[in-house]
């Protein structure tokens, strides 16, 4: 028996708005598409909030025993400023800004996501797929909804015809918005003209000369909408109908929206059974955005160099408490709970150190002990319902106190069959650093570096004496490379800086 079977899971469905029972497509297996970044500029704090969120729910399934593709794209074409089909490609735009390619742009940011992910211990999805790789197929699949009927072609744009979809299926099915509401509202648009409707939105756009970014296709040079991308890359990869479809609360509408209207408009169904929507991080009440100048970088967060901040936090402190909330209400960012989050995270943390040296020391109870046994039953249930983290870590700290109370003595390990002991002791180790990918906070290497960093010091101090110049030199160049900036001080002392 696997432990999903155990503790099968419930989460809550976009789609619908019900809490229910997960059953993947295929036994055993789970598929899960997550709209990634567009890497036009460095990620923030709050985009972390949501590729941590489905971090987690990968994580889970995996240790629950399901074999798990996690698809997460990474957005490097289409997606226009203000999200609409209007204005500049972002990436474009940043090209044109610092006279680079789009692509080194892309390359930059992607590895910068790719830094802030290994800090934060967010581990890589399974297939990390790029839009500008799968050009072909957005042509394919446009093609296909124009011979269908639901899309158009002007002037070398292609649009999704919304009306001629909406007459056999539901445009609003998952963000509820009402067709005639959506007709009435908005800003009139550039290319509203060329629309049928204003609510229809590109698939494909035409290039105007200046535009960088552009592709050949059947309708003249251009470049693929945003929502497209998703739509090929999920199925492509997943299949027509998949498991999980997740994303920021952000994105629900017109992003994903759009994108069921295509998958269903193509291929008949629809993509995905659940939706999962992680909600914002919020600055004083207010999402936390690039644009509205409230965000912050994660390296301003280690640093502790912003205006906003009193000091710097460590990426486990932070980790910890954004698991303190559940992923779907809002997370208030604070300096006062993240000084709560840092005490938090240190207990539990401490408490790990312990049971991973402490052993049975065999015999003891015969019968399990039903209140280490409860504890972890607890555990997983509150990941199973709807991934809880904000329950299952209250759990680890009751946790925390048992083990506390096994070091002190307080509960004897005797009056603890050997059974549940390991049970407990593999539970609070696994939900800890494989589930909620908590680990210690690496102060450890940051002292063993400046030791390291020291004795390098004094080496190179021993070869100028020595006037060994050729090899001081090599020590200084050599650190400088790796980011390490010795500078000499006036009395022949030296000090150094890390980048
Ligand atoms: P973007 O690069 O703007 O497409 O955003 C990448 C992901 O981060 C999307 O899933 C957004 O929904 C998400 N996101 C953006 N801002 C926030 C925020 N303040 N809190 C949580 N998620 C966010
Ligand atoms: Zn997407």
């Amino acid at each position: 028996m696997e432990l999903y079977d155990k503790y099968p899971v419930h989460l809550s469905n976009s789609l619908g708005g019900k809490k229910e029972l997960f059953t993947p497509v295929n036994p055993g297996h789970v598929g899960m598409y997550v709209c990634g970044p567009t890497v036009y500029n460095d990620v923030h704090l709050g985009n972390v909030r949501t590729f941590l969120t489905f971090d987690i729910v990968s994580r889970y399934f995996r240790h629950l025993g399901y074999k798990v593709r996690y698809v997460r794209n990474i957005t490097d074409v289409g997606h226009l400023e203000n999200d609409a089909d209007e204005g500049e490609d972002k990436i474009s735009k940043k090209a044109r800004l610092e006279q680079l390619e789009p692509m080194e742009v892309v390359k930059h940011y992607t590895e910068g996501f790719h830094e802030v992910s290994r800090q934060f211990n967010i581990l890589p999805p399974s297939i990390e797929p790029s839009a500008t790789g799968h050009i072909v197929e957005q042509i394919q699949i446009t093609q296909k909804l124009i011979d269908l009927g639901l899309a158009y072609e002007v002037n070398g744009s292609v649009y999704f015809d919304v009306l001629a979809y909406d007459k056999n299926n539901h445009y609003g099915i998952l963000s509820g918005r009402v067709i005639e509401d959506l007709m009435e509202s908005g800003r009139k648009l550039d290319s509203q003209d060329e629309k049928r409707n204003k609510i229809d939105f590109a698939l494909w756009k035409k290039a105007s000369p200046y535009h960088i970014m552009r592709w050949p296709s059947p309708w003249g040079e251009g470049f693929p909408g945003w929502h497209i991308e998703c739509t090929v890359m999920s199925t492509k990869y997943l299949g027509e109908t998949f498991d999980i479809h997740g994303g920021g609360m952000d994105l629900k509408f017109p992003h994903h929206e759009c994108e069921i209207a295509q998958a269903v408009g193509a291929h008949g169904k629809a993509p995905a059974n659940y939706w999962m929507h992680s909600n914002m991080l919020t600055v004083n009440g207010q999402k936390m955005s690039k644009s509205l100048g409230n965000s912050f970088l994660p390296r301003q967060l280690f640093t502790g160099d912003h205006p906003m901040l009193e000091r710097g936090y460590g990426p486990m402190t932070v980790r910890f408490f954004m698991l303190q909330s559940h992923y779907s209400s809002t997370l208030d960012f604070s300096n006062e709970a993240l000084n709560a989050a840092e005490k938090g995270f240190r207990k539990l943390s401490n408490a790990l150190g312990i049971i991973k040296k402490m052993n049975h020391p065999g015999g003891g109870a015969a019968t399990g002990n039903s209140d280490l046994d409860k504890l972890v039953t607890d555990a997983y249930t509150n990941m199973s319902d709807d991934f809880n983290t904000a329950k299952t870590l209250a759990v680890l700290f009751e946790m925390a106190s048992r083990i506390n109370d096994m070091k002190s003595g307080n509960l004897s390990l005797k009056s603890v069959s050997e059974e549940s002991f390991q049970t407990f002791k593999k539970t609070y180790t696994a939900v800890m650093e494989d589930v909620l990918g908590l680990r210690e906070e690496q102060e450890h290497d940051h002292e063993l570096l400046k030791g390291v960093i020291h004795v390098l010091i004094d080496l190179r101090k021993k070869a100028r004496e020595d006037r060994n110049y050729a090899l001081s030199d090599r020590i200084r160049d050599d650190l400088k490379r790796l980011g390490v900036q010795l500078m000499d001080g006036k009395e022949g002392e030296m000090s150094y800086t890390l980048e």
